[in-house]
């Protein structure tokens, strides 16, 4: 897909090489996040003679700046259909367990590193019109696995090789005793005075002149419809005292390309009312307006406009450039980011359930901001754009991704914005929402916010 004309030209990328250790690295601190400790094993490729030795298998993939690899082998996993990059002895078993060893025949440290980093987006110069990397040139999309956290599968191969050798079991952290999955519940506020816009135009455009009139004399001396926030706050209360995250969007102006930022402004009123909801639980972060996942001075002054001490952050339109976001995120101080996820589709963009450390491709460790990935949005639904679910399909669509993240004891993380809790919305409404999270109260989801996630990571 060209770039559209708005579109600036894409910094270079850093060029690679990325080395076998820095691979093991950073795939194992992301392993060791999520298990419990456990001592005396040791992981990687032959030449350094560990207990569970990985197959050898990326060849000269990571000297290179190619954003994609050769085809993955598809292999049976825990009754599932895995695709595994570098596995390039499809004939032989994946795992096979000796007596105080485990061999893995395939290279699951270099294709989580792969899918983990965001290989693919960093190398790729693909971007759609807001800058974005399109879900249509993913390998997600290309190999159908956007559903299935990847990594998480590969992980749990190396489970079962480490449960073998070392003779215990291995288990997952929970996030609460008892609770097999947690849920980050967030909304971004991009509307809170557009409510009568689309059926007073839709009345104009019938000539309906007196339903337009009384659309207007409402706007003009009654509250929003969108005007929602501690309607949406209790609707979200309503589920085990579950606390609503709100991103904040301080630009009114639209961005320097057009696209429209806030359609409204940080009134002291206003602040007061998040100061309000603060105190009752809610958590406030900031909603990075257009322009600054790319200009870490315009970040910053978004964060001073929002008068509150915002540590969590996800950007307007999900903008994400994967070569310089990352690094505007550690430059401005934010302690987590919810940004990625693919706009067109829900599910697990770097293939993981759990909140990860992004790859710094400039100094080949990680950054210091936690990512808690995206799994859905409200908008990605239905719009015409993205999905068109029928209401009644919303619910089954998802079910298959809840199923993964509790089976891995991940983080479901959910945007629906403000303007989707109008009762005249019953595509991706008030009525879809309540059902997502009766679902999650259902199967025992234990909700947090963004900074208890990251106070309950070990460091
Ligand atoms: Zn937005």
């Amino acid at each position: 897909m060209p770039a559209a004309p708005n579109v600036p030209a894409l910094p270079p990328p850093i060029a690679a090489p990325i080395s076998t250790e820095t691979r093991l690295a950073y795939v194992l601190r992301h392993f060791w996040l999520v298990h419990e400790p456990l001592p005396n094993v040791s992981i990687g490729y032959a030449d350094t003679q560990p207990t569970v030795t990985i197959a050898d298998a990326a060849g000269p993939f990571f000297q290179q700046n190619t954003p994609f690899p050769a085809a993955p082998n598809f292999r049976e996993w825990a009754g599932r259909r895995v695709p595994f990059f570098f596995d390039t002895q499809p004939l032989a078993p994946l795992l096979v367990l000796g007596a105080g060893q485990a061999v893995i025949n395939a290279d699951i440290i270099s294709a989580a590193f792969y899918l983990l980093s965001g290989w693919q987006e960093y190398f790729s110069d693909t971007r759609d019109r807001h800058g974005r990397f399109p879900f249509d040139a993913s390998v997600q999309k290309q190999y159908g696995f956007v559903a299935l956290p990847v990594v998480n599968c590969y992980f749990d191969v190396l489970k079962m090789a480490i449960e073998h050798v070392t003779g215990r079991p291995l288990s997952i952290r929970p996030w609460r005793q008892g609770a097999p999955f947690a849920a980050f519940i967030s909304h971004d506020i991009d509307n809170l005075r557009s409510a009568w816009k689309a059926p007073a135009k839709a009345a104009l455009k019938q000539g309906q002149l007196l339903k337009f009139g009384q659309q207007l004399w409402r706007h003009l001396t009654q509250p929003d419809a969108w005007d929602n926030l501690e309607t949406v706050a209790a609707a979200t209360a309503e589920y085990d005292g579950a606390r609503s995250t709100f991103f904040i969007l301080p630009e009114h102006r639209p961005g320097a390309d057009g696209t429209p930022n806030a359609d409204y402004s940080l009134s002291a009123g206003f602040v007061q009312r998040l100061e309000t909801l603060k105190t009752q639980g809610c958590a406030l972060g900031l909603h990075g307006s257009i322009g600054t996942a790319t200009d870490a001075l315009h970040l910053t002054r978004n964060l001073d406009d929002a008068g509150y001490a915002a540590r969590g952050l996800r950007f307007h339109y999900l903008r994400w450039e994967p070569r310089q976001t990352p690094g505007v995120v550690d430059s401005v101080g934010f302690e987590y980011d919810s940004t990625l996820g693919f706009a067109e589709h829900y599910g697990f963009r770097h293939s993981y359930c759990h909140p990860f450390y992004p790859f710094n491709f400039s100094t080949a460790t990680e950054h210091g901001f936690l990512e808690i990935p995206l799994v859905v949005m409200d908008a990605t639904l239905h719009h015409p754009h993205y999905l068109r679910l029928a209401p009644a399909e919303v619910l089954p669509a998802l079910r298959p991704v809840l199923d993964e993240i509790a089976r891995f004891g991940g983080v479901f993380s959910l945007l629906w914005h403000n303007e989707n809790f109008d009762p005249a919305n019953t595509r991706n409404g008030p009525a879809q929402f309540h059902e997502l999270m009766g679902e999650l109260r259902g199967r025992g989801a234990t909700f947090l916010t963004g900074r208890e996630i990251l106070a309950l990571l070990p460091s």
